[in-house]
This record gives C-alpha cells, structure tokens and sequence, in this order.
C-alpha cells in the first residue's frame, strides 16, 4: 500500500480479537497504535485461559511478539482507557487517528441479583480466573474458598474453575449447580478431562434418579442422561486431590444463606422443572426451597461489558448501529451508535467481546478481529489519509497527555525486560507452571531498572 493510503489507527485492547485486527491493518500497511490496560498484551489468552494450556498460550504468543516487532505497530501497554483512567474515550478520539476500535473484552460483571451476594465468600467467575492466572490486582489477593464450593454454571469457565479448585486449592468438594438437566450441559466434553478422575460417580447417579421425573416430564430417559453425562469421563487426566466433584441438577440459588459474620454458610436453593421450548427447553421454577450447604459459592453465568467505559451502553453491551446500511450491510455489527443522536459515532468500532460479551473461543475473537479490520478498511477507503494526523504527531500527543496524566505506559522494549526477567524465574514458579508478577508496581520497578541497565 503507499503511503498516500497509509492511516493512523488506534486500538484500545491488545486480547486475541484486538490483535487480529491489528495485524490484518498493520499487514494492510496502516500504522498502527495499541493502548492495553494491562502491561502484558494477550488479553484473557494470557490471564483467562487455563495456564496449563502451554500450547495454545503459546502459540498465541508467539504470534503476538511477532506482531508487536513489526515497525508499524506500537505497543502501550498499562494504559487503560475510561472515565477517570489514563485516556477517556474523547482523549482517544482526539488524538488524530483516522478510526479507533475498542476491542477491550467484557470486563464487567453480570448481576448476580440474589440477596445475600455480597457475603464474604461469593465470587464471580472471572475475579477467579484472574486470581489463579496472576493478573495484576487479582493475583495478589485472598481468595479463600472454604472446603465445599458451589458453582453457579455448566461452562467450560465453570470446569476451569473445578480444575483449579481440584488439583491445586485442593478443597474437600466441588459442586456444579446446574439450572437445567445433565442433558443442557454446556462445556466441551474435552475439557471435563480435566476434571473427570474427581467425579463423585455414585453422587451423580443419585442425583439424576432425585430429578428423573421431572428428566421424563420433556421425554428425557434418566439412565440414558446419565451415561452420556459418564461416558465423557474418559481420558481423564491423573488424580492427584481427594476433591469429591459433583453436580446439582435443575437448581437455581434464590438467596445466599450467610452466618454471624456475613460469611456464606449456604445457598436456598428453588427447584426447577423443565418445559420444551422448540428444539429445547427452559427451566420454570417450582416455588420449592431447600437449603445447600457450602463455604463459597462461584457465580460462572456469563460478562456484561464495563459501562463505565464512556462508550454507548445498553443491557450488558456496547451499543451497535442497528441499521444495516451502506456498502456492505454487516458493517453495521461493529460501528458504535449513540442511541442519543440516533447516529453512528464517526470511525469508532468495536470487536470481539467487547461487540458480543462471553461469545466463543479464541478462534471466534480473532475470526471476529478479521472482520472488523475489514469493516475498518472500506471505512478507510472512503477518506483520504491527508485529512488525518500521521503516526508521528499521533504518538507525540499521546505520550505528551500520558506524561501529563502521570500514566507509566510500557513499551516493547519493557516487554522484554519484563519477559526475561520472568523466564529466569523459571523453577520458582507459582502454583501453577509458570512465573507471573502479580503486582503492576514490581513489573514497572524492574522494568524501568532494566532499561536503565
Ligand atoms: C475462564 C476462561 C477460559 C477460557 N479458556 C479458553 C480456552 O481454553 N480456549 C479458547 O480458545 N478460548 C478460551 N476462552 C475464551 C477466550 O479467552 C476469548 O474468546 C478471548 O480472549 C476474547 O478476546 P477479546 O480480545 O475479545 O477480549 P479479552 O481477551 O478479554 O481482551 C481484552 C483486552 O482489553 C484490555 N482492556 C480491557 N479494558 C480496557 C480498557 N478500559 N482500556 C484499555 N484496555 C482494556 C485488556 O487488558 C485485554 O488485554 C476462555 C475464556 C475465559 C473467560
């Protein structure tokens, strides 16, 4: 591409979806800017995805540094966009860049909407996840379980969480509560290996017998639901806890049951039935209640995106134009609209997560960061680069609002003192494989030691 064509880009959010789309425009030739909240960029591949998942986390990485060496990419991680962050989105959208995409995840959490769930011992899913993969203001924090957790899902986040929970928390139970039946499971059937050596078999045997005519109700065969639910448990990976893991099927908590000291003691627990709904079926409720003992209780139902962003927000998403109009209809899902003006917001858009919260693997992120970048380059077609600021005068405003800001953004360069310096820790790990700081200041302390060296 010349240089005529060449466009300044930022992009807010350096996880798998934000990544693809800066590496289809810096291919395309385009320079482009990355402003990341956290210092390292992966996103959930390098804070969510299960740390043992060597391959794929590696994989990934690889192709991000590769990504991030090229000369038309520049790197600023630590820097977090939002109201009352290091930019707000207007400070972004100043900077002279001819499009800016928001590729920044789901970061905010579902209601939980039940009384009694701010007790001590109620977590949401993804505070966990980031707890055990070390990301910073998480890592380093308490998470103390008790001996029987109660996980409100049947997620593959929910078996991620058991995993941890089972070989390396090491606590007595682990319980899936489950809305529906066995047969609406949602988590892959590879990742249950994970798990599977645990399952307390004769406990789930009993339990689908307690639910098998409500089963038979929507023409579900008890002993066929639990031998598909079993047979999965194969290949699993070696024991190495006493953890007895089950399910509770056709539950939903109603109120988080706590002690003297606001301390989870239990979950009252509604019966549910199941009525068909097309193809499948929803869970009713019975108005049947019965307390379920346990020590903390996980809620694994799904992100909404962070509202307090400053981008248009409506019911747990950012707002996207509802009209397809224009060159290519499906444009439409990743332009931001403001609702208010009944307008798109000229040259923001969104992808990955941050267009649709908790929407598939690492694949679809990034399938869905192709795609934008797509959306991106007609949206760039149609305006000639001149009428924009080039990358210099670009970075320059950046990093002289980030100076003012007193924000300590970390470049590539950081990056790697920051890798190094983890790699030689390898040996003293945490407790799971790998070396992570946990703490943004030890990272910016080294870092900056580092390139001073
Ligand atoms: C527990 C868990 C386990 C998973 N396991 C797997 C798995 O095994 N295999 C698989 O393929 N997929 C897995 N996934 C799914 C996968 O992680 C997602 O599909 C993917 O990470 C979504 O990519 P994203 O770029 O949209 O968002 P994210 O990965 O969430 O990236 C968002 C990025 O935006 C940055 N950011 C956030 N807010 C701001 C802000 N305000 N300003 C600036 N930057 C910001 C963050 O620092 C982050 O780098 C898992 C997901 C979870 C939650």
């Amino acid at each position: 591409m010349s240089a005529m064509n060449s466009h300044v880009i930022i992009l807010v959010g350096a996880g798998p979806a934000g990544m693809a789309v800066a590496s289809s425009l810096a291919k395309a030739g385009h320079e482009v800017i990355i402003l990341n909240r956290d210092i390292k960029f992966g996103g959930l591949a390098e804070y969510g995805i299960f740390p043992s998942k060597l391959k794929l986390r590696g994989g990934l990485k690889k192709q991000y540094w590769e990504l991030l060496e090229r000369p038309n990419v520049h790197y600023f991680g630590n820097v977090s966009t939002g109201n009352g962050k290091d930019l707000t989105v207007e400070d972004v959208r100043n900077l002279g860049a001819s499009a800016v995409v928001f590729s920044i995840g789901a970061q905010g959490t579902k209601a939980i909407g039940v009384e009694g769930d701010s007790a001590q011992g109620v977590f949401h899913a993804k505070d966990v996840v980031y707890h055990f993969n070390r990301l910073p203001g998480f890592g380093d924090r308490p998470f103390d379980m008790g001996k029987h957790v109660a996980i409100i899902g049947a997620g593959d986040v929910m078996v991620d969480i058991s995993h941890w929970l089972i070989r390396y928390k090491k606590v007595e139970r682990v319980t899936a509560i489950v809305r529906r039946g066995p047969a609406e499971r949602k988590y892959n059937p590879k990742e249950i290996r994970a798990v599977c050596a645990n399952m307390d078999v004769d406990g789930i045997a009993k339990e689908v017998v307690r639910i098998k005519d409500r089963l038979a109700a929507v023409g579900q065969k008890a002993d066929e639901v639990l031998k598909a639910l079993t047979d999965e448990f194969t290949k699993c990976e070696p024991k190495v806890s006493d953890t007895k893991m089950g399910f509770k099927f056709l539950a939903s908590p109603k109120r988080i049951l706590v002690d003297g000291s606001n301390r989870v003691r239990g979950l009252e627990m509604e019966d549910n039935k199941l009525d068909p709904k097309g193809e499948d079926t929803v869970a009713v409720g019975l108005k049947q209640y019965y307390e379920f003992p346990c020590d903390a209780v996980i809620f694994a139902v799904g992100d909404k995106v962070d509202e307090t962003v400053g981008l248009p927000y409506k019911s747990g998403m950012f707002v996207t134009n509802p009209n397809k109009t224009g060159n290519d209809p499906d444009d439409a899902f990743f332009q931001a609209y403001d609702e208010t003006t009944g307008k798109i917001v000229d040259g923001v858009f969104l992808a990955g997560w941050a267009r649709k919260a908790s929407e598939g693997l690492v694949g679809i992120a990034k399938r869905d960061g192709d795609w934008c970048a797509e959306v991106v380059n007609r949206y760039l077609a149609t305006k000639t680069s001149g009428s924009h600021s080039g990358a210099k005068v670009v970075l320059d405003k950046l990093v002289s609002i980030l100076k003012a800001h007193k924000s300590h953004p970390v470049d590539l360069r950081g990056l790697r003192v920051l890798e190094s310096r983890e790699k030689s820790h390898q040996g003293a790990t945490d407790c799971i494989g790998e070396f992570k700081y946990a703490s943004n200041q030890d990272m910016i302390e080294l870092i900056e030691r580092g390139k001073a060296q």
